[in-house]
């Protein structure tokens, strides 16, 4: 085996990369490097691309862990060879992926996951077919209290990428005007070397030729020009579930933006937004609201009518409600989101607040003026009185 290359050198990245970029350098190698996306490149291809992709790795495996690294950066390889350092060149593929990100390589980049890249085989192994998944598009939906109550269907219109129907997506009507980029040979970026104190550091930047992608279309479909992909304005129909809450992200999958070269399209990301509601602040499933008694039927008792969210509720005021007791209508709030908060409804809590009249006739003031002196009219709370007070802290 020759001479070991420099682990930074490797990665193009300086002596003083963070972990983040030491990771983003390696995440750049293995989407163009990984050995899965040269299936069907030529023998000469497939070996360069192993190579290069299990030296990374290598690379990696050090200067991932800030105990390896310490020792390579004071010794170099010495103090790495058989301390640990895999030796990537006789690994098996598979085994360095489970070693490094154990084993699922899902959400690393932006491919589904491996062995399962969706595109090749179609096109007979002419093209390289990169496929590339599409983006995500977020959106945001308002819903009012009545709505998530229920539950509800919204129409958001959003404008995204879509596989040219002139050209399925290809951009262009025949396989064979597809040629690798002649700049790149296919990699879809250029290579610049420049020496440096610390030896000679390798840095890539995308082909301007081919603008990365790594091919070029000879005879570009004029409707979406050669990319593939057309714009368009569509509305989307989006379940909102019962129950959900302000600020939570319902995810659609496949809505997003296409794919490029028939690649997976990307997830509608869709924000909640809850309106504010005139009557109801919430908490959770249980909802809050407040009803204005007068103050002969909170002395006398009555009966009054509350609007939950689902219908009107005759709730019994007791003789001696003092304003601010607060009554709980079981099962009025609203239901719960299914594996978030339990299946059950939550309840509504509705606070009597009594109403103090500020302008009297004569006879009236008179008739109050004569309870002035009354014992029963001279404030002294009970104990049960006391009880209530404390609840009404808890819920308020
Ligand atoms: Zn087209
Ligand atoms: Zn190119």
């Amino acid at each position: 085996m020759a001479e070991k290359r420099d682990y930074y050198e490797v990665l193009g990245v300086s002596r003083s990369a963070s972990a983040d970029e030491i990771k983003s350098a390696y995440k750049q190698i293995t989407l163009k490097w990984h050995p899965y996306k040269w299936v069907n490149g030529t023998e000469e291809e497939k070996k360069k691309a192993e190579a290069i992709f299990k030296e990374a790795s290598e690379a990696y495996s050090v200067l991932s862990d800030p105990e390896k690294k310490k020792r390579y950066d004071q010794f170099g390889h010495a103090g790495i060879d058989g301390q640990g350092a895999a030796d990537f060149s006789n690994f098996d593929l598979n085994d360095i992926l489970s070693n490094l990100f154990g084993g699922s390589f899902q959400g690393f980049g932006g491919f589904g996951g491996f062995g399962g890249f969706g595109g090749f085989g179609g096109q007979g192994g002419q093209a390289r077919d990169r496929v590339i998944r599409g983006r995500d598009i977020r959106t945001r939906v308002k819903l009012t209290l009545e709505e998530i109550a229920k539950g509800v269907t919204k129409t958001v219109s959003i404008e995204r990428n879509e596989a040219c129907p002139e050209c399925g997506g290809k951009g262009t009507k025949n396989a064979s005007d597809i040629e690798t980029c002649p700049n790149c040979k296919g990699s879809g970026q250029e290579q610049h070397v420049s020496a440096g104190i610390f030896g000679r550091t390798i840095t890539y930047t995308t082909c301007p030729r081919c603008g990365g992608e790594g091919q070029i279309v000879k005879n570009p479909c004029r409707n979406c020009n050669g990319t593939g992909l057309i714009r368009k304005r569509v509305p989307i129909d989006v379940n909102i579930p019962a129950g959900i809450e302000n600020g939570m992200q319902l995810s659609v999958s496949g809505q997003g933006h296409a794919g490029k070269r028939g690649g997976p399209s990307g997830d509608l990301l869709v924000l909640v937004e809850e309106l504010p509601h005139e009557r109801f602040l919430r908490d959770g499933k249980d909802l809050f609201c407040t009803q204005i008694i007068s103050v002969t039927d909170a002395i006398l008792g009555t009966e009054v009518t509350i609007q939950a969210l689902d219908g009107a509720y005759k709730v019994k005021v007791e003789p001696g409600t003092q304003s601010g007791t607060v009554v709980r209508l079981k099962g009025k709030g609203l239901p719960g989101l299914r594996n978030y908060l339990g299946s059950s409804n939550g309840d509504l809590y509705v606070k009597f607040i009594v109403w103090i009249p500020k302008k009297l006739s004569k006879s009236e003031k008179e008739a109050i003026e004569g309870m002035r002196a009354s014992e029963s009219f001279t404030p002294n709370p009970s104990r049960d009185d006391r009880n209530l007070f404390e609840k009404m802290k808890e819920n308020f």
